[in-house]
């Protein structure tokens, strides 16, 4: 039987403030080659230097990923010609990437899944082209710029998985703060190796090029493993070859033949020393896969609720901050998903910011769970929150009243101040009953609880 393997490699620009070499702003949103200086053009005798930050986000990323991080390494020169490439060659790793091996653990219908990288590294983007009719121009905005390579072994074998996958390190790219990794503006880019072989034998491998979307990904990954098969079915070979995407057509098409390692001519970066980071203390941080698990096993929640957190990292942050200290009670932690992912998100869309801050919240799911504050008053409070009205302020005005000793003190005040009142209703004028409530009523803003009032406040005269 023909099983297809699949390896991505994939291509994310880092959040740093200037390029890989060079002081420009690492940024592209502004006019073409604003932000451009004789290193990123490649002007003969420019020296480039390493940005530091970087180098840290790859090795974050390794650290997180379970990878072994090699401390000391050097860039090496990748050359190539293109047009959108200044220097005729690229900054690149080769022999000795940060990042060797690690894992990418996603749950793919509900099931554990691991991922295995073969390597991370890091290395400068090139400038765009852009096209007009029988023309080009080139923007260099982008040259220089940093960008992290994540290869994975060829362990994947349906679209579905390369997709999942693909998503989840979308996800923890965001986590770590590395990129904001948005397929759609091109700041992660993929590239898939298939192959169809019988059992475990990998066939004859065709690099598919510019996937710039989930979608093409899965599509073009399905596309080129029928096509594979029919060619091997048919006796044909498959020919080892780099293809494009038509993203219109839906089908891959010739680009050019696969180059070979040693058609890049790979040699250290004589302009750059050699790199030795032995010693460098790291922490490393969580992924969203353990955060997942935590909200599951720690919170009770379940898988799907726990993906709807996860998407939204200032809402799993807020759930973590309330829900922290209600850790063992259901109902509790039931209620704050429940206000959090209606309420809270939806007023989250129209205000573009969380106005409510866990210690509010608390305050409030207390109340709530303890029946001072109904759920209609609860939700009343949060709009007014984020309003910019005051959580104390709005307490005094809705709280219930419903200690039964606090209520007769207020009452007793109350006849106090009404003994007329008092007077009528022991002649039997039932009406200055409910005057006294009301009186009681207008003291405390409406916030004494009626029913109760009533019950204490008969005790109270039938014992005068
Ligand atoms: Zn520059």
């Amino acid at each position: 039987m023909l099983i297809p393997k699949i390896g991505l490699e994939i291509h994310t620009e880092v959040k740093t403030k200037s390029k890989m070499f060079c002081s420009c702003p690492n940024t592209f949103e502004s006019q073409p080659n604003r932000f451009i200086c004789p290193v990123c053009t490649g002007q003969p005798g420019a020296l480039p230097t390493i940005n530091k930050q970087a180098v840290f986000l790859t090795l974050k990323l390794g650290l997180a990923l379970g990878g072994k991080i090699n401390y000391k390494t050097y860039f090496v020169r990748k050359n190539y010609y293109y047009p959108d490439l200044p220097k005729n060659y690229q900054i690149s790793q080769y022999e000795l990437p940060f990042v060797e091996g690690g894992i990418v653990k996603f749950f793919l219908d509900g099931k554990e899944t691991e991922v295995f990288l073969k390597r991370i590294h890091l290395e400068e983007d090139a400038g765009r082209l852009i096209h007009f009719g029988d023309f080009s121009l080139i923007d260099f905005n982008r040259a220089g710029a940093p960008l992290i390579e994540i290869v994975t072994l060829p362990c994947l074998r349906t679209s579905e998985q390369a997709k999942m996958f693909a998503q989840e390190l979308i996800l923890i790219l965001r986590y770590l703060n590395i990129s904001e990794a948005n397929p759609e503006k091109g700041q992660i880019r993929f590239e898939a190796n298939i192959s169809v072989g019988p059992n475990d034998e990998l066939g004859t491998r065709v690099e598919v090029k510019n996937l710039n979307s989930l979608k093409s990904l899965k599509e073009a990954i399905d596309y080129e493993i029928e096509r594979q098969i029919n060619l091997i079915k048919k006796g044909e070979k498959v020919v080892q070859e780099t293809r494009g995407w038509d993203e219109v057509k839906r089908i891959t098409f010739v680009q050019r033949e696969k180059e070979e390692a040693q058609d890049y001519r790979y040699f250290p970066e004589p302009d750059l020393v050699p790199l030795d980071l032995t010693g460098l203390e790291l922490e490393r941080e969580k992924l969203p896969f353990e955060l997942r698990k935590e909200l599951i096993e720690e919170y009770g929640l379940s898988y799907k609720e726990s993906e709807i957190l996860i998407w939204e990292p200032w809402a799993l942050d807020f759930f973590k901050k309330t829900a922290s200290s209600f850790q063992k009670n259901s109902e509790a932690i039931k209620q704050i998903f429940n206000y959090l992912t209606t309420d809270i998100f939806s007023l989250y869309q129209t205000y573009r910011e969380n106005k409510v801050t866990p210690e509010d919240f608390k305050t409030l799911i207390d109340l709530n769970l303890k029946g001072k504050i109904s759920s209609r008053i609860f939700k009343e409070i949060l709009q007014k929150i984020f309003k910019g009205e005051k959580l104390n302020e709005l307490l005094n005005i809705y709280q219930k009243i419903t200690d039964p000793q606090e209520i007769e003190k207020i009452l007793k005040d109350v006849i106090k101040e009404n003994q007329s009142a008092v007077q009528d209703y022991k002649k039997g004028k039932i009406n200055s009953f409910e005057f006294i409530i009301g009186q009681a009523m207008k003291m405390t803003s409406g916030k004494i609880d009626p029913n109760l009032a009533r019950k204490v406040l008969k005790d109270l005269l039938d014992n005068l």
